[in-house]
């Protein structure tokens, strides 16, 4: 007999620990840009896992390569070469400044290894990290002490030493809190988590320009941003700035856990044998995923098609803004990650209109109290944006009106 969707939320509650809230749908399939529920309602995602399936669901040629690999060989340790890593490593080098990758299983984890390396090649007595009040950069201690919003870090303190954070965008303040011990800048390029909040390109410059003038290394957290979500391979492309060390993960396998630490090799000398590692990091099958994700978006037309569509539904929820003041300020955001940003009205209604948004069978959510945050696959058509917009549009009419 076919489960319904309340019979797996309370099988899942019996023994799945409470760290999420969840909606009630067991998704049991997707392709492209929809999802199944257990109960056969379709949604339309635009959320792509938290901006991971930047291919959509079950894209042909992922599930293809997945599969192959996975009927090869599915794991081995880091202590044998395996080709899919060193595949996925080439393509990812010939794209980018970085000339070495060390590959992880998640953002957190991708961090970690930021973390550790800016420190161990720092020396002994530069370990302090400097990142940004409103970043995101991953629930483990270390990351989460990196991260600036104190509720991750509520009730887990005392929280790793050598982490500080400086005020959104204000690069003077950043540089008074540069001290001797100081070694790396850690940053998003845009906060995803933080509320789709774009840094603007002559911050990243000012960034830059410290890190030199100081000897620091600038570490760019392309997590959420990094696989063409921008419009651009990496978002830092479009800013006119390069990073010391990029982290990526989400998008990376399209699904399957990845995650990517990307450096040159001046740096990277200083991660030796011994010095760090992971058990499944660079596993084949994951890998597979993501040389296959990687070719998909590195074809032609691909990234400009994003840019495009990024800029259609950028006008699509501005439209909107315009039409609902009492909710809606502004769009803001790059390619395909875009947010609207709600009035303190909107903002008591964010979680709302995300609710009457899956009811209507559509995925967005509420990011950093203050946007709707929108990551539809880079695949998306302008159809699809229709669609969503069109859904969007009926909840913040009902909405306004019951105000
Ligand atoms: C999601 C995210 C992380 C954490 O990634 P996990 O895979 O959940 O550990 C870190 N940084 C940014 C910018 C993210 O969006």
């Amino acid at each position: 007999m076919q489960m319904t969707n309340k019979e797996l939320a309370a099988r899942t509650n019996q023994v799945i620990i409470g760290t999420y809230t969840r909606y009630p749908a067991a998704m049991v399939a997707g392709s492209g840009c929809r999802l199944t529920d257990a109960e056969g309602k379709e949604y339309l995602d635009f959320l792509a896992g938290i901006a991971v399936c930047g291919l959509g669901h079950c894209h042909p040629a992922v599930t293809a390569a997945i599969c192959e690999q996975a009927g090869r060989l599915v794991h081995v340790s880091n202590l044998y070469y395996t080709e899919p890593q060193t595949e996925l490593a080439e393509l990812l080098t010939a794209h980018c400044f970085a000339d070495k990758v060390f590959l992880a299983n998640s953002g957190a984890e991708a961090n970690e290894a930021a973390i550790k390396l800016a420190r161990i090649c720092s020396g002994a007595d530069r370990y302090e990290i400097i990142s940004l009040s409103g970043s995101f950069h991953g629930r483990t201690l270390a990351t989460v002490a990196a991260t600036g919003q104190a509720k991750f870090q509520k009730g887990f303190e005392p929280m790793p030493e050598g982490f500080s954070h400086a005020p959104f965008g204000d690069l003077a303040a950043l540089e008074s809190m540069i001290t001797d011990q100081t070694c790396a800048i850690l940053c998003e390029p845009l906060q995803g988590e933080g509320g789709v909040r774009p840094l603007e390109p002559s911050y990243l410059r000012g960034l830059r320009a410290l890190c030199d003038k100081f000897d620091l290394l600038l570490i760019f957290d392309e997590i959420q941003t990094g696989m063409g979500r921008t419009g651009t391979l990496f978002a830092h492309e479009q800013m006119g700035v390069t990073p010391d060390i990029m982290t990526l993960a989400k998008a990376l396998g399209n699904g399957l856990p990845m995650g990517a630490l990307l450096t040159t090799n001046r740096i990277a000398a200083a991660f030796a044998p011994g010095t760090h590692a992971s058990t499944f990091g660079g596993n084949p099958v994951a890998a597979a995923a993501a040389v296959a994700t990687l070719k998909v978006m590195l074809a032609h037309g691909f990234l400009a098609e994003v840019r495009e569509k990024g800029r259609y539904l950028h006008d699509q929820l501005q439209a909107l803004a315009a039409r609902f003041p009492e909710l809606a300020v502004t769009a803001r955001g790059l390619g395909l990650i875009q947010g609207l940003v709600l009035t303190e009205a909107g903002v008591q209604r964010g979680s709302a209109i995300v609710n009457r948004m899956f009811a209507k069978g559509c995925l967005i959510n509420f990011a950093g109290g203050v946007a709707l945050r929108f990551l539809p696959p880079l695949i998306v058509s302008s159809e699809e944006i229709d669609q969503m917009t069109a859904l969007l549009a009926e909840v913040l009419e009902e909405l306004a009106a019951e105000m």
